[in-house]
């Protein structure tokens, strides 16, 4: 017999199946939005990403057409093809040094180096950090700490890179594989700083990096610094990681985003700022907890103090990421409104607010800072 309500009510066995049916589909769906929010918002820009591309090949096909029918005038009526692509054409083409340059030591290094060739072959195979530190051996002159400085000319820039770290020993030794030859190449003075979260609150990777920046400048007068994710390795040697008068956004273009930068403000992955910049915007905030947003608000910072981002030209911004079967931190839920109130926590929240109690321990390549991460370490007034 069937129960008083669904008898009352008329409701149909097969519309009860397909109701629980997308119920449970319909949650499963979130539950992966929120536990893997890294995964589904590279699906949501690759499709967004496709749509552009589509878009521009359209247009491209649309151009080759007027070419070939107006055969004796380019479209634009300039020597430069009509197209987009212009200024990775100037990019592509600026005057880097000839090999036979003569370096002073008296002298600032060039930022167009000789060595600088372009394209940098990437190679994602694991290995250990033993392997590593054989690929450098401590007679290149690379100090404890990952401490190192060109000889042949004065460095233009003192660069810290920051990594943020939790769980990801295997991406460690091939972002160190690819990134000390290139700034080698770039002639660049730089250390790496790791900086490691431990504890059970959900992965903050703002605070780390205002936590590095701070410990950073107690080694030595840095003037920029990079906030690097383990997870990001330049395809380009001409993405030069100094800094300059404005803040500047390095991974323009992602193999995971199909090589387009999915929004104009978008400044994840690696960013860089001098010290004198970040210090200006009171760093990061320290309120993002999980997955999501601080990159945002840092862009947000950096435009309510008055800058601008610059980014390379070109393909100079391409990264590939490292695959890996991490479980995606949880995605931070309150980022939207923490958001809209960027401006009134930017001097609240940030390097000004920040007390931390750092375990550091001094490794061939780089410097170790572990913290236990709590929100009490920067309690914040109301605002
Ligand atoms: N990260 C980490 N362990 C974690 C989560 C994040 O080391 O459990 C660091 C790491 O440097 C990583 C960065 O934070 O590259 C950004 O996190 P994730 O790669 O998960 O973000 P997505 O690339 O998906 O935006
Ligand atoms: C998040 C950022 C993230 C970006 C790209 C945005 O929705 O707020 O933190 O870097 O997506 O994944
Ligand atoms: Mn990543």
């Amino acid at each position: 017999m069937k129960p008083l309500v669904r008898r009352i009510l008329r409701i149909p066995n097969r519309s009860i199946f397909a109701f629980i049916f997308l119920f449970s589909l319909s949650s499963s769906c979130l539950y992966f939005v929120y536990v893997a929010p890294g995964i589904a918002n590279t699906y949501l820009f690759m499709v967004q990403a496709q749509g552009i591309m589509l878009r521009d090949n359209v247009r491209t096909i649309g151009h080759m057409i007027r070419h070939y029918t107006n055969k004796n005038s380019t479209s634009n009526g300039t020597d430069y093809l009509d197209g987009t692509n212009y200024t990775e054409f100037t990019a592509q083409s600026a005057v880097y040094l000839p090999e036979n340059f003569t370096f002073s030591s008296q002298l600032p290094c060039p930022e167009k180096l000789p060595f600088m060739r372009g394209q940098i072959s990437i190679n994602m195979s694991e290995i250990s950090l033993e392997d590593v530190y054989q690929m450098f051996p401590q007679d290149m002159d690379i100090g404890r700490g990952g401490h190192w400085k060109p000889t042949d000319c004065i460095p233009r820039w003192k660069v810290a890179v920051l990594i943020p770290f939790r769980n990801r020993h295997e991406h460690l030794p091939i972002l160190f594989r690819h990134l000390i030859p290139m700034l080698q190449k770039q002639r660049l003075e730089f250390a790496f700083y790791v900086i490691e979260q431990t504890g059970t609150q959900t992965f903050n990777r703002a605070m780390l990096f205002n936590i590095g920046f701070k410990e950073a400048l107690k080694d030595r007068k840095w003037d920029c610094v990079i906030f690097h994710d383990v997870d990001h390795i330049p395809e380009n040697d001409r993405n030069y990681y100094g800094c300059g008068e404005m803040p500047r956004h390095f991974a323009a273009k992602l193999d995971k985003y199909m090589y387009i930068l999915p929004y104009e403000e978008f400044f994840g992955g690696v960013s860089g700022l001098t010290v004198k910049q970040f210090k200006k915007i009171n760093g990061f905030p320290n309120a993002f907890w999980g997955w999501g947003g601080e990159d945002d608000d840092l862009w947000n910072r950096v435009h309510y103090s008055g800058f601008n981002v610059s980014r390379p030209e070109g393909d100079i911004g391409k990264y590939k990421s490292i695959p890996h079967h991490h479980r995606g931190e949880v995605q931070f839920l309150g980022r939207y409104k923490l958001l809209r109130y960027s401006k009134e926590r930017q001097y609240l929240d940030g390097l000004s607010n920040l007390i931390y109690a750092p375990n550091i321990v001094i490794d061939r390549l780089y410097k170790n800072i572990t913290v236990h991460l709590v929100p009490e370490l920067a309690p914040v007034r109301d605002y």
